[in-house]
């Protein structure tokens, strides 16, 4: 239709098949699946027991460039691709998307369902809740923080006999009584674990806890963190099954007692607790596009401050589900450098998965930016320079897709760049870019129309994107895990970002030596940096050169397996905007339909 409806019209205009018509069409066997409503279904893990010998299917990366605060259309364009290779191309595919964060919803994006006729439907449903995934993390997460505060508080203040040592004769206890009742000593000030929530609340940044007469004094500074870019979000991203996610849980990190050695989430004994919580988030949540191809949706965004990429295990049983003929389209989050380069530096690595071709996201309007145009936000009307044709800024701003085309080069995978076309996009500007693309060594640059038209504007894409996976990957990692610290976070920071260097602040050169010591320097890294730029200042666009790359302070996330150094003044807990997404947002009480969702 002309104009394009809201996405929420056209979610809402389009009757999504019965999910178990849909997962008896993608060859789901009825005890496979457990159904929640009607048009969602989790997917249970022994599928992957049963499809071992199945040959995997192709495996595509969609990522973009360094994108504005809008989105350039990733999450369009991986369904818009589908859709074609599906529906035009009779070719099995399956997307694996992230499930949105209410975060970004009710914030400055709203909602990652895509856009016009490429979306996942029903739209609400996939931006609202789900299946319950990032409320079961956040529960699990806040135990194991509920946990740490009362178990200094009780050793602090009380006998071991109240610490649940029942038996009077230390020599009865099991070995796992020991273990669970020893004390710890723990040293709050090496306390990292943070209690998280999904919503984008500045002020949870920096807190005092424990202020109550009750705690007895035992205050302490604390913070919250956004749900899904917690340390569980990204086990569940890359864990490979049940018994793996336990012991992922068992090792998790959360200070260091007072001879310096790391306490986990086991000493704590809370690791069956925390894996009850997570048993049915574990498995992928089955929907479908407006054009009835199945979807993925498992794990989160902020690709940013976590790794940002949807779960490796839904990526296996999509592969196993289209078949050695088929393609999985997976998003990673925000531009190459941020999403891409953690998908093939950890997600793969864990996954042992070998991509065989990227889709890199450009738009007209992100080009224009990155060329030196006005700044674009949220809520503010854009200016005539994206409104009207102009050639030199899309040239100019090309240096961005260039490089981003370079770092994926860098993993020896083909890339295809996708540009999204709006509809004050010229047929001049379009060329441009598609053939500034391909000069930068893009195996092939095509417009897509999925937005407007859905699958069949993608067509060229799809092919595109077959042709590519014909040609073979040659991926490999950008450094070696056993590297130091300090020389792994140097390689991205210069051979991803362009950095002339790093600088370590005092605090993360203490904590990268006391992780070393630990034993933890061998994992890969999880940089948490602006994805406005290439560098650390969200304002520099285009390819900034010669900059240092403030490193203030490091992470570990030892069950999710990386090291997590956070750049510059990055937060791991958003804010709202003056004029947040919320505003728009109601529900009709008569008809029970949700309104001003996008
Ligand atoms: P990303 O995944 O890169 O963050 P999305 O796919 O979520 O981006 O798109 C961001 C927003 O832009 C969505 O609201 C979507 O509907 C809109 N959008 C995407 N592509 C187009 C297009 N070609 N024309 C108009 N709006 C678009």
């Amino acid at each position: 239709l002309s104009p394009v409806p809201s996405d929420i019209e056209i979610s809402r205009g389009q009757t999504p098949k019965a999910v178990d018509v849909l997962a008896k069409e993608i060859g789901l066997l009825a005890d496979e699946i457990e159904i929640y409503g009607q048009s969602k279904a989790k997917v249970r893990l022994s599928l992957l027991e049963r499809l071992k010998d199945q040959a995997d299917g192709k495996y595509v990366l969609v990522a973009g460039i360094t994108p504005t605060p809008l989105g350039e259309g990733k999450s369009t364009v991986t369904i818009g691709l589908v859709q074609a290779l599906t529906a035009h191309l009779h070719v099995n595919s399956f997307a694996c998307l992230r499930q949105p964060s209410q975060g970004p919803t009710f914030g400055v994006k709203g909602g990652a369902a895509g856009g016009g006729y490429a979306q996942v439907i029903p739209m609400e449903e996939f931006n609202l809740h789900l299946t319950g995934d990032i409320h079961a993390i956040t529960a699990a997460n806040n135990l194991l923080a509920a946990a740490i505060d009362a178990r200094i508080l009780h050793e602090s203040t009380q006998t071991d006999k109240k610490l649940g040592i029942n038996k009077t004769d230390p020599s009865t206890l099991t070995e796992e009584e020991m273990t669970r009742f020893a004390r710890l000593d723990i040293d709050p000030s090496t306390i990292t674990w943070q209690r998280v929530l999904d919503t984008n609340d500045r002020f949870l940044r920096k807190i005092t806890i424990g202020q109550a007469k009750t705690e007895k004094g035992f205050f302490r500074q604390a913070q919250f963190d956004i749900a899904v870019a917690s340390e569980i979000m990204a086990v569940l991203a890359l864990t490979d099954g049940l018994e793996d996610m336990k012991n992922r849980l068992r090792r998790m990190v959360v200070a260091s007692d007072k001879k310096g050695q790391p306490v986990t989430a086991e000493d704590l004994g809370v690791t069956g607790a925390l894996t009850v919580l997570m048993k049915d988030a574990i498995k992928p949540t089955l929907m479908q596009t407006l054009e009835g191809t199945p979807v993925f949706v498992h794990a989160g965004p902020f690709a940013n401050i976590a790794h940002g990429n949807s779960s490796v295990l839904a990526d296996k049983i999509a592969l196993k589900l289209v078949g050695g003929e088929g393609f999985v389209v997976t998003e990673a989050g925000f531009g190459a450098d941020i999403g891409m380069e953690k998908f093939f530096n950890i997600k793969c690595r864990a996954s042992g998965l070998v991509p065989n071709v990227v889709v890199l996201v450009a738009t007209v309007r992100a080009l224009k930016m990155h060329g030196g145009g006005p700044s674009v936000a949220a809520g503010i009307p854009l200016k005539k320079e994206y409104t009207e044709e102009n050639l030199q800024l899309v040239a100019d701003g090309c240096c961005n897709l260039k490089k981003q085309i370079q770092i994926a080069q860098l993993f020896g995978v083909p890339v295809v760049v996708a540009l999204n076309v709006f509809k004050s996009d010229t047929r001049a500007e379009i060329d441009l870019v598609c053939e500034l693309a391909k000069r930068a060594g893009a195996f092939d640059a095509v417009p897509c129309h999925h937005w407007s038209v859905g699958g069949r504007g993608s067509v060229d894409l799809a092919r595109a994107v077959r042709e590519a996976a014909n040609q073979g990957s040659h991926f490999g990692f950008l450094y070696d895990v056993q590297l130091p610290i300090v020389e792994k976070i140097r390689t991205i920071a210069q051979k991803v970002y362009g950095a002339q260097d790093i600088e370590l602040s005092p605090e993360a050169q203490s904590k990268i030596e006391r992780y070393t010591q630990q034993g933890f320097g061998n994992l890969p890294i999880c940089m948490a940096k602006t994805h406005l730029s290439l560098s650390h200042e969200p304002e520099k666009k285009g390819v900034p050169t010669g900059f240092i790359l403030p490193i203030s302070d490091v992470r570990a996330s030892i069950g999710a397996g990386f090291i997590y150094p956070l750049v510059g003044t990055m937060s791991t807990m958003p804010g709202l905007p003056t004029r947040p997404c919320f505003y728009d947002i109601d529900l009709d009480t008569e008809t029970e339909q949700v309104k001003g969702l996008f």
